[in-house]
Protein backbone atom coordinates (compact mmCIF):
# COMPACT_ATOMS: atom_id res chain seq x y z
CA UNK A 1 0.00 0.00 0.00
CA UNK A 2 3.00 2.32 0.43
CA UNK A 3 4.11 1.48 -1.89
CA UNK A 4 1.26 1.91 -4.28
CA UNK A 5 0.84 5.62 -3.05
CA UNK A 6 4.51 6.36 -3.45
CA UNK A 7 4.16 4.80 -7.29
CA UNK A 8 1.17 7.07 -7.40
CA UNK A 9 2.74 10.57 -6.08
CA UNK A 10 6.05 9.74 -8.81
CA UNK A 11 3.58 9.34 -11.67
CA UNK A 12 1.96 12.83 -10.44
CA UNK A 13 5.18 14.26 -10.72
CA UNK A 14 6.33 12.79 -14.17
CA UNK A 15 3.00 14.08 -15.59
CA UNK A 16 3.21 17.66 -14.67
CA UNK A 17 7.05 17.51 -15.30
CA UNK A 18 6.43 16.54 -18.60
CA UNK A 19 3.90 19.13 -19.36
CA UNK A 20 6.84 21.94 -18.01
CA UNK A 21 9.15 20.10 -20.75
CA UNK A 22 6.50 21.17 -23.20
CA UNK A 23 6.87 24.41 -21.78
CA UNK A 24 10.53 24.39 -22.47
CA UNK A 25 10.49 23.58 -25.82
CA UNK A 26 8.28 25.87 -26.78
CA UNK A 27 11.06 28.79 -25.37
CA UNK A 28 13.71 26.04 -27.90
CA UNK A 29 11.12 27.10 -30.76
CA UNK A 30 11.93 30.66 -30.20
CA UNK A 31 15.58 30.32 -29.48
CA UNK A 32 15.26 31.12 -26.02
CA UNK A 33 17.10 28.69 -23.24
CA UNK A 34 14.49 25.53 -23.06
CA UNK A 35 13.23 25.84 -19.47
CA UNK A 36 9.42 25.76 -18.92
CA UNK A 37 7.06 25.58 -15.86
CA UNK A 38 3.77 24.78 -15.09
CA UNK A 39 1.64 25.75 -11.40
CA UNK A 40 -0.56 23.04 -10.56
CA UNK A 41 -3.27 23.68 -7.55
CA UNK A 42 -5.72 21.08 -6.61
CA UNK A 43 -4.45 18.74 -9.39
CA UNK A 44 -4.90 21.00 -12.00
CA UNK A 45 -2.38 23.37 -13.73
CA UNK A 46 -3.49 26.55 -13.72
CA UNK A 47 -0.70 28.43 -15.04
CA UNK A 48 2.18 27.49 -17.49
CA UNK A 49 4.89 29.91 -18.57
CA UNK A 50 8.18 29.17 -20.41
CA UNK A 51 11.67 31.34 -20.55
CA UNK A 52 11.60 34.67 -22.92
CA UNK A 53 14.35 36.62 -21.56
CA UNK A 54 15.61 37.06 -25.39
CA UNK A 55 12.11 38.02 -26.57
CA UNK A 56 11.55 39.84 -23.74
CA UNK A 57 15.33 41.59 -23.55
CA UNK A 58 14.32 41.07 -19.84
CA UNK A 59 16.27 40.05 -17.19
CA UNK A 60 13.11 39.10 -15.10
CA UNK A 61 11.31 36.89 -17.92
CA UNK A 62 11.86 33.45 -16.41
CA UNK A 63 9.58 30.81 -16.45
CA UNK A 64 8.95 30.23 -12.99
CA UNK A 65 8.22 34.34 -12.61
CA UNK A 66 5.64 34.73 -15.43
CA UNK A 67 4.48 30.97 -14.55
CA UNK A 68 3.67 32.80 -10.94
CA UNK A 69 2.60 35.92 -12.07
CA UNK A 70 0.14 34.71 -14.40
CA UNK A 71 -1.35 32.30 -11.13
CA UNK A 72 -1.58 35.56 -9.36
CA UNK A 73 -3.32 37.21 -11.68
CA UNK A 74 -5.67 34.48 -12.54
CA UNK A 75 -6.72 33.13 -9.23
CA UNK A 76 -6.84 37.31 -7.62
CA UNK A 77 -4.29 36.20 -5.24
CA UNK A 78 -1.13 36.63 -4.37
CA UNK A 79 -0.74 34.19 -2.29
CA UNK A 80 -0.24 30.44 -4.36
CA UNK A 81 -1.19 28.43 -0.97
CA UNK A 82 -1.23 24.89 -1.32
CA UNK A 83 0.26 25.16 -4.84
CA UNK A 84 2.99 23.13 -6.53
CA UNK A 85 5.23 24.60 -9.14
CA UNK A 86 7.27 22.31 -11.63
CA UNK A 87 10.36 23.70 -13.09
CA UNK A 88 12.59 21.69 -15.48
CA UNK A 89 15.87 23.36 -14.37
CA UNK A 90 16.52 24.62 -10.40
CA UNK A 91 15.48 28.19 -9.55
CA UNK A 92 17.50 30.89 -9.49
CA UNK A 93 17.55 33.09 -6.44
CA UNK A 94 15.09 35.62 -8.28
CA UNK A 95 12.64 32.72 -8.74
CA UNK A 96 13.26 31.34 -5.53
CA UNK A 97 12.78 34.52 -3.90
CA UNK A 98 9.11 34.99 -5.63
CA UNK A 99 8.40 31.21 -4.94
CA UNK A 100 9.31 31.89 -0.93
CA UNK A 101 6.71 35.37 -1.36
CA UNK A 102 3.80 33.51 -2.96
CA UNK A 103 4.22 30.61 -0.28
CA UNK A 104 4.08 28.09 -3.11
CA UNK A 105 3.80 25.17 -0.65
CA UNK A 106 6.08 22.67 -3.29
CA UNK A 107 8.90 22.73 -5.71
CA UNK A 108 9.70 19.87 -8.22
CA UNK A 109 12.28 20.56 -10.53
CA UNK A 110 14.24 18.39 -13.24
CA UNK A 111 17.82 18.97 -13.54
CA UNK A 112 20.54 20.54 -11.04
CA UNK A 113 21.80 24.45 -11.76
CA UNK A 114 25.17 24.15 -10.85
CA UNK A 115 25.83 27.97 -11.85
CA UNK A 116 23.11 29.65 -10.17
CA UNK A 117 20.71 26.96 -8.52
CA UNK A 118 19.23 28.10 -5.41
CA UNK A 119 17.33 25.27 -4.50
CA UNK A 120 19.96 23.08 -2.91
CA UNK A 121 22.90 23.48 -4.91
CA UNK A 122 24.41 26.68 -4.95
CA UNK A 123 22.53 27.10 -1.86
CA UNK A 124 19.03 26.25 -0.45
CA UNK A 125 16.57 29.65 -0.23
CA UNK A 126 13.78 27.26 -0.08
CA UNK A 127 14.66 25.68 2.84
CA UNK A 128 16.08 28.23 4.67
CA UNK A 129 14.27 28.61 8.32
CA UNK A 130 15.00 32.49 8.27
CA UNK A 131 12.34 33.34 6.03
CA UNK A 132 8.55 33.14 6.86
CA UNK A 133 7.54 30.61 4.76
CA UNK A 134 9.68 27.68 3.41
CA UNK A 135 8.48 25.37 0.37
CA UNK A 136 8.94 21.21 0.20
CA UNK A 137 11.57 20.30 -2.57
CA UNK A 138 11.68 17.53 -4.73
CA UNK A 139 14.59 17.67 -7.33
CA UNK A 140 15.82 15.45 -10.25
CA UNK A 141 12.22 14.74 -11.55
CA UNK A 142 13.21 13.48 -14.92
CA UNK A 143 16.67 14.96 -14.72
CA UNK A 144 18.04 13.57 -17.41
CA UNK A 145 15.52 14.97 -20.35
CA UNK A 146 15.22 18.56 -18.82
CA UNK A 147 18.85 18.12 -19.17
CA UNK A 148 19.40 16.88 -22.33
CA UNK A 149 17.27 19.67 -23.83
CA UNK A 150 19.25 22.23 -22.33
CA UNK A 151 22.55 20.76 -23.27
CA UNK A 152 21.55 20.30 -26.87
CA UNK A 153 20.67 23.68 -26.85
CA UNK A 154 23.76 24.88 -26.11
CA UNK A 155 25.76 22.73 -28.04
CA UNK A 156 23.83 23.55 -31.27
CA UNK A 157 25.16 27.46 -30.68
CA UNK A 158 28.30 26.27 -30.34
CA UNK A 159 27.93 24.64 -33.69
CA UNK A 160 26.57 27.56 -35.07
CA UNK A 161 29.22 29.76 -34.06
CA UNK A 162 31.86 27.62 -34.86
CA UNK A 163 30.33 27.23 -38.64
CA UNK A 164 29.85 30.96 -38.76
CA UNK A 165 33.33 31.16 -37.96
CA UNK A 166 34.74 28.99 -40.31
CA UNK A 167 32.49 30.75 -43.45
CA UNK A 168 33.55 34.21 -42.29
CA UNK A 169 37.95 32.70 -42.59
CA UNK A 170 36.47 30.69 -45.74
CA UNK A 171 35.16 34.56 -46.81
CA UNK A 172 38.88 36.20 -45.94
CA UNK A 173 40.92 33.99 -47.49
CA UNK A 174 38.92 34.09 -51.01
CA UNK A 175 38.98 38.11 -50.46
CA UNK A 176 42.75 37.65 -50.19
CA UNK A 177 43.01 35.67 -53.41
ZN1 LIG B 1 14.86 32.32 -12.36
Amino acid sequence: MGDNLINIVESQDEFFMKEAIKEAKKAEDLNEVPIGAVLVMKGEIISRAHNLRELEQSAIAHAELLAIDQACRQSGSWRLENSTLYVTLEPCPMCAGAIILSRVKRVVYGASDPKGGCAGTLMNLLHDERFNHQCDVTKGVLEEECGQLLSAFFRSIRDRKKLEKQLKNNQTFKDLQ
